[in-house]
């Protein structure tokens, strides 16, 4: 009997009668505010299994291990089991959202380097800054493990950052996880989604990203529709 392991802010984890492997369902809840905001959006949770589907194949296509195996229906997808390092990987190419209220700069500020920070992946704390002594003091991964992860993350933003340009969207932000396999590999995991990142329209500057509801700026579903639309002109079957 599959039991479900894992209920998340978006998704669901559950166990499959291969004990390698994991069934993930996208559910169409939106939150914001750590999930103190949250909405049902229609169509969500298939827009999101597909674009991430699209995202997890180009990228393992181009060399990055990930937990990804395969789209098992609208909702689901197969993906190997690790154990997750309970740390959000966030990468910055553009000042915006907490970077840019943090330090006192305007929204769509090119940087100089691309920023690299980890937060701890706490709910209960709001998932707080943390810098690399404290994630080795708290024993959260070790040396090698976190060179692994901004080794990947560098590789994954060289590889989005024109896919996305060449799609007319510029990738402002993205939020990456990644897990531990039984034999000690670092691999992907989680999820690429306009959930997870901040895409802006290179002309028009419209946000096409979760933004849209944090920020009550328009239909999530039409502006994620259009994201897959892009993605799928170029990658799709
Ligand atoms: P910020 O720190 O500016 O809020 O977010 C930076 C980037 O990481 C954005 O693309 C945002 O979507 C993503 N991000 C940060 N924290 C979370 C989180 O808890 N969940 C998700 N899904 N994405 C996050």
């Amino acid at each position: 009997m599959a039991k479900m392991i894992y209920a998340g802010k978006a998704k669901q984890l559950w166990t499959t009668d291969d004990d390698q492997l994991l069934r993930v369902v996208y559910t169409n809840q939106a939150t914001a505010l750590n999930g103190k905001r949250k909405d049902q959006i229609s169509g969500k949770g298939k827009l999101n299994n597909e674009i991430s589907t699209l995202v997890f194949k180009y990228l393992a296509q181009n060399g990055i291990p990930t937990h990804f195996v395969k789209k098992i229906s609208a909702t689901e997808e197969l993906v190997k089991k690790v154990s997750i390092i309970p740390l959000e990987v966030v990468t910055r190419n553009i000042g915006a959202g907490h970077f840019a209220a943090r330090f006192g700069v305007k929204e769509g500020l090119r940087l100089a380097v691309p920023v690299e920070e980890l937060y701890y992946k706490s709910d209960e704390l709001d998932d707080p800054f943390m810098n690399e002594s404290q994630v080795y003091a708290l024993k959260v991964a070790i040396p090698a493990e976190i060179k692994q992860i901004w080794q990947l993350s560098r590789q994954v933003n060289q590889l989005l950052t024109p896919l996305f340009a060449s799609l007319g969207l510029q990738l402002v932000d993205f939020k990456l996880e990644f897990g531990r396999t039984a034999d000690g590999q670092i691999i992907l995991a989680d999820e690429f989604s306009p959930d997870n990142c901040r895409l802006w329209d290179l002309k028009t500057k419209q946000h096409m990203d979760k933004d849209v509801f944090r920020r009550e700026l328009g239909d999530l579903a039409d502006v994620y529709s259009e994201v897959l639309r892009r993605l799928a002109s170029k990658l799709g079957e």
